[in-house]
């Protein structure tokens, strides 16, 4: 067997130690005599395994008691729709910051039922930077206000979080979740879809201040409704029954393993430290986002010439990096280094980018 180091934005990499205990696992679940893949998700065992899940999120993240943690489907992208369904219905009117492609298309989705305010946007410079946000900019009355945490495509990421007042803050945290302790409190709603950082595609992950559940708009289908899967435990229907549990083993390696969020982000700055420090210093590769906003999880580059990249990332992949071509919207390389990805496969990253350097700068 040979593990290539994967630096793909999404499905990535899981850690391997998961990887091994669910195939461990996987003919027969502690003594049950089936697959989590293949049991009830009404039965006992199931049940325990859903349950630990979201202790564990609440443990790891700190999640305060007046929130719900729910288990969907259809991806980050379909809480582009959920949120104003379910949040845009006192005012009708929800801020947003156009920080990337995800955020727009979190502010266009809204547009269609409510008014849909711009506060800033980025996108004048390909959204290499997080725009200065002034609050007396922001819609007072707004029912919420909606960031993008980590710009995935583009590699930025918010290091300081508006002051909305009372009007609660919205983030997509796809690419960020557990890479790095987060004050929940600040939120009224963070959602994540699970295959940056936590588990397989097919699971999205809902934090809710409980009293912003219980208003949707009449059209909201039953299962949009976040009320629907809060009152139900997840389990309206039939949850992403195997991707709960491997989200389940991710979260435990992060606590037991790692040591927790602390300790995840010291490991995180000290990857995403190594290849920018390589690229600053480099003749050949620069980073293309202004450095005080660049993100830990997704790092994007340039050599200045199309030819030289895609030499590079063709390279790159047979010596066994892969997926380091960049998002077709901005060109050049992306390396996604969440969580799962060692510091040593950074380190050989940064080696090989510096033989490449001397072989074609
Ligand atoms: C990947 C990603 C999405 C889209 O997620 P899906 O689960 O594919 O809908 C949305 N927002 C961010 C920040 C992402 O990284």
């Amino acid at each position: 067997m040979n593990r290539v180091y994967n630096f793909s934005a999404g499905p990535s990499m899981l850690p391997e130690s998961v990887l091994r205990r669910a195939a461990g696992e996987m003919l027969d679940y502690n003594g049950c005599g089936q697959s989590v893949m293949e049991m009830s998700h009404r039965s006992k065992v199931y049940q325990g395994i859903i349950d630990s899940a979201e202790s564990l999120l609440r443990e790891v993240m700190g999640i305060p008691q007046n929130y719900k943690v729910l288990f969907l489907q259809g991806g980050a992208s379909s809480q582009f729709a959920m949120i104003p369904m379910n949040l845009m219905t006192k005012s009708g009117k929800a801020d947003f910051v156009l920080t990337g492609q995800w955020a727009t298309k979190a502010y266009q989705e809204a547009a269609r039922y409510g008014e849909a305010h711009v506060v800033a946007s980025s996108k004048d410079k390909t959204f290499s930077y997080i725009p200065e946000l002034d609050p007396a900019s922001f819609t007072k009355d707004a029912d919420y206000f909606h960031i993008c945490l980590n710009n995935t495509i583009y590699g930025t990421r918010f290091t300081e979080l508006p002051d909305t007042g009372d009007v609660p803050l919205v983030a997509d945290i796809s690419s960020c979740i557990l890479s790095e302790p987060i004050d929940v409190s600040r939120f009224a709603l963070l959602y994540a879809g699970a295959q940056k950082n936590m588990a397989p595609a097919g699971l999205t992950v809902v934090i809710i201040r409980e009293d912003l559940i219980g208003h949707a708009m009449d059209i909201t289908p039953t299962m949009f409704n976040y009320q629907t899967h809060a009152d139900n435990g997840s389990m309206y229907n039939t949850p992403p029954c195997y991707n709960i549990y491997m989200a389940g083993l991710v979260l435990e390696w992060i606590r037991d393993e790692i040591g927790g969020l602390e300790k995840m982000k010291e490991i995180n700055e000290k990857k995403a430290a190594m290849l920018y420090s390589f690229l600053d210093n480099s003749k050949l590769f620069s980073g293309t986002v202004v450095p005080k906003d660049r993100s830990l999880m997704n790092i994007p580059f340039v050599t200045g010439s199309e030819e030289l990249d895609a030499k590079f990332v063709k390279a790159a992949s047979d010596a066994g990096f892969v997926n380091l071509k960049g998002h077709r919207s901005v060109g050049g390389m992306r390396a996604s280094i969440y969580n799962a990805m060692p510091v040593e496969g950074v380190e050989k990253l940064v080696a090989f980018m510096a033989d490449f350097e001397k072989e074609n700068g």
